[in-house]
């Protein structure tokens, strides 16, 4: 029996609970494991192999074919180590691995195959960095999902960066509160506490309106109460969200749940998630009719991650 901790690890746990049988091409021995909550499982629709949701979790074969110009490492996350476990790739922020795991597994994850963990000694790193580096105004806790690292350390992370006076922001990344808001709401009570030292922001990551959840909908309500900015960032994933019209449901679901869409990312192509990506032609026209579907306050902004530049780039 499943329940938040105890996700589905086991392929054919998950397709019986789907109630799908005979599903072509599952990878059922891969490197990168699935791991699928069961608040997530649950929104995905019984007797469909083409779920969006089952599409961004399920093991497949294509993700073992090796396509030109997918990396193990493709936004140069790497040579972006400043510290162990502090990445910076643009001015005034830096991004903390704060976290090595995820409460999900996504089958097109830019990290999928990434070797970078969080050190024991980060909240040392940290307040050393931030000694040495007055320019700091944000930091970005990311991971793995840093709503998977205990709530102590986070708070010690936090608490290094209260005497740096030049830091007014801590930005969160995180799935959790759509994979798992039971998770995600024992992390409120941090951010009650530190909302008027900081900005803070909770990027969440979702693809797919069906991946708010009423569960997902309290939650947010709450985070917003506590003052949290909320926005969204996106991939665009073939099979999961590539049209307009399914982006533009998103785009209100979100806002009727308080969160701004941020990003639309084109796919960082890791290796091994070739079969997601979205051509840029078709990305563009995907976007332009998006564009007619929504107010501008609604409409993400479509970008691509260049190794090395010194700002995301965008795609019109
Ligand atoms: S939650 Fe984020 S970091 Fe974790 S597997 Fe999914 S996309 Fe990757």
């Amino acid at each position: 029996m499943q329940n938040s901790s105890n996700p589905f690890l086991r392929i054919n746990e998950l397709l019986d609970f789907l109630e799908l049988k005979d599903v072509p091409g599952i990878d059922f021995s891969s490197d990168f494991p699935m791991r699928v909550p069961l608040s997530y499982a649950k929104k995905m629709q019984k007797g469909n192999p083409d779920d969006p949701l089952l599409r961004q979790v399920l093991p497949t074969l294509q993700e073992k074919i090796e396509s030109e110009g997918f990396l193990k490492d493709p936004v140069g996350d790497t040579l972006a180590q400043k510290e162990n476990g502090i990445l910076q790739k643009y001015k005034h922020r830096i991004l903390l691995i704060a976290g090595n795991t995820c409460s999900i597994r996504c089958r097109f994850c830019f990290r999928r195959n990434s070797k970078l963990l969080m050190p024991s000694n980060l909240p040392i790193l940290l307040q050393e960095y931030l000694e040495k580096d007055s320019s700091i105004k944000e930091i970005i806790f990311s991971g793995g999902d840093p709503f998977m690292t205990p709530i102590s350390v986070i708070e010690e992370l936090i608490k290094k960066a209260i005497p740096a006076k030049a830091v007014r922001t801590i930005r969160f990344h995180t799935r959790v509160p759509i994979t798992e808001p039971e998770l995600a709401k024992t992390y409120l009570p941090l951010f009650e506490k530190y909302s008027e030292r900081f900005h803070v922001v909770l990027v969440l990551h979702a693809n797919h309106a069906q991946e708010i959840s009423n569960e997902t909908t309290n939650l947010l309500k709450q985070f917003q109460n506590a003052n949290v900015l909320l926005l969204n960032q996106s991939t665009l994933l073939k099979g999961v969200n590539d049209s307009a019209e399914t982006l533009a449901e998103l785009s209100h679901t979100l806002f009727e749940n308080g969160v701004l869409p941020y990003y639309l990312h084109l796919l960082d192509k890791a290796q091994g998630t070739a079969h997601f990506e979205v051509n840029e032609q078709d990305a563009k026209k995907i976007y332009h009719k998006l564009l007619t579907l929504l107010p501008g306050y609604l409409v993400p902004k479509m970008v691509r991650e260049n190794q090395g530049e010194k700002s995301k780039t965008p795609v019109f």
